[in-house]
């Protein structure tokens, strides 16, 4: 069902309420990667462009004790924010209160304020109350009653129900406002929802990364939608050890071997897996390597996919239609097992008629470092949120959200 976005609402003069993502690394007040702020700006500047009044909130890190609070002020992402819209952003020190309500009512049409990190509501008066993210519904009704519209554009945190995304969308709803997704919500939802749900077929997925037991939802979900599910990573030797194949010392979950034979049988030739892979005498880039096909001997630990499965795996994808990917073919953080996750990004930057979606942390961050992200068509902004969209769960942040 499609959602209200941001273009649909009438912005001028309004106080509109905005959940970004502004969740970024910082150290010693320094912010290191700042790309969620800059994914934040097209919904932010279309708000500012159209006279309304932007007020916007996020979590940053974890709060559990007043201590915590020192280190995880927004006040430099407000600075950042500052530099990257080239004017100024009020930064107000509080989630609540006078001072808050009055910075919001001095705000001039196409100005924006940042309110301080939503989860210091988390501690109050040094107690560990989880306000924000136990979704205390008087926050969610306190800050609802500050606007007039509100938008949700932080999809990392969909998957989540906190007072900031979803308790203020209820109240919004209650009181007759309007909830709508920011462009990059809107964008998450049109890539992962129509892959998942209506996808272009052949629809092909490509499921690595660590773990089987991580993934197990995301397999059983796609089982049923996809037409061939190819698997690469660390979870290939759980189904090795299911049919039979000798692991060696690679990563093998013994509980999950019965999991991964069930999925063996219900997929049937639905399944593709590497027929070979790179084998090493430790978990070490500098360690002594080689390709192996089918068994791996005692000694010797597979740290990616080999040649012969890469070829393989590009005869499946070659006439894909729509293909999603989460998590990496081989121990990418490592130089010398990256080969695998590289030419499989490679060859979907090549597919020109295909929609290529990428979701996942570490996927992301695979992409990104390999450098191919740009040739795919999109690269999700959240790693648990869009993992828990592959397994088809609703996300209760996107539930929240107006249908049109
Ligand atoms: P995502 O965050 O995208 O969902 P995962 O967290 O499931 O992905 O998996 C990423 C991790 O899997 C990476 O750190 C990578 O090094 C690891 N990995 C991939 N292949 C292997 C392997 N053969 N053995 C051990 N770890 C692996
Ligand atoms: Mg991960």
């Amino acid at each position: 069902m499609a959602k209200l976005t941001v273009s649909d609402l009438d912005l001028e003069g309004k106080k509109v309420l905005m959940r970004v993502d502004f969740n970024v690394p910082i150290k010693d007040g320094v912010i290191g990667d700042d790309n969620r702020i800059q994914a934040a700006l097209p919904t932010i500047k279309f708000v500012l462009d159209h006279k309304g009044k932007a007020i916007l909130f996020s979590h940053l890190g974890r709060i559990k004790k007043e201590e915590d609070k020192k280190g995880l002020s927004l006040r430099p992402v407000a600075e950042r924010l500052s530099n990257l819209l080239n004017k100024p952003v009020t930064f107000v020190p509080v989630t609540e209160g006078k001072q808050l309500e009055d910075a919001i009512n001095k705000l001039e049409n196409g100005n924006v304020l940042l309110v301080e990190n939503t989860r210091y509501e988390d501690v109050v008066n040094g107690e560990y109350v989880k306000r924000e993210s136990g979704n205390d519904p008087k926050l969610g009704e306190y800050w609802a009653s500050l606007g007039d519209e509100y938008i949700n554009d932080a999809f990392g945190t969909a998957h989540r129900q906190h007072a900031s995304n979803v308790g203020i969308a209820e109240a919004m709803h209650k009181s007759g406002k309007p909830v709508a997704a920011g462009f990059l919500m809107e964008k998450e939802i049109q890539f992962l929802g129509e892959a998942v749900n209506n996808p272009q077929r052949p629809f092909v997925a490509i499921l690595g990364g660590a773990k089987v037991s991580d993934k197990i939802g995301v397999i059983d979900n796609l089982l049923s939608k996809a037409d061939k599910i190819i698997i690469g990573g660390g979870m290939t030797y759980t189904f090795y050890a299911a049919k039979g194949i000798k692991v060696g010392d690679s990563l093998v979950e013994k509980d999950k071997i019965d999991v991964a034979k069930s999925i063996l049988e219900k997929g049937g030739d639905k399944i593709v897996l590497p027929v070979d892979n790179i084998v090493a005498k430790s978990f070490n880039n500098d360690a002594e390597h080689k390709v192996v096909e089918g068994d791996i001997d005692d000694g010797w630990m597979a740290l990616d996919i080999g040649p012969k499965s890469i070829d393989n795996f590009e005869k499946v994808l070659k006439d894909a239609k729509t293909v999603v990917w989460n998590g990496p073919m081989g121990v990418f953080e490592m130089s010398n097992f990256a080969q695998g996750t590289l030419k499989v990004g490679e060859f979907l930057g090549s597919l020109t008629d295909a929609t290529t979606i990428v979701g996942g942390g570490d996927s992301t961050a695979a992409v990104k470092q390999l450098g191919v992200a740009d040739k795919l068509t999109h690269i999700s902004t959240g790693g648990g949120a869009s993992l828990q969209y592959l397994e088809g769960k609703t996300l209760p942040g996107i539930a929240a959200i107006d249908n049109k």
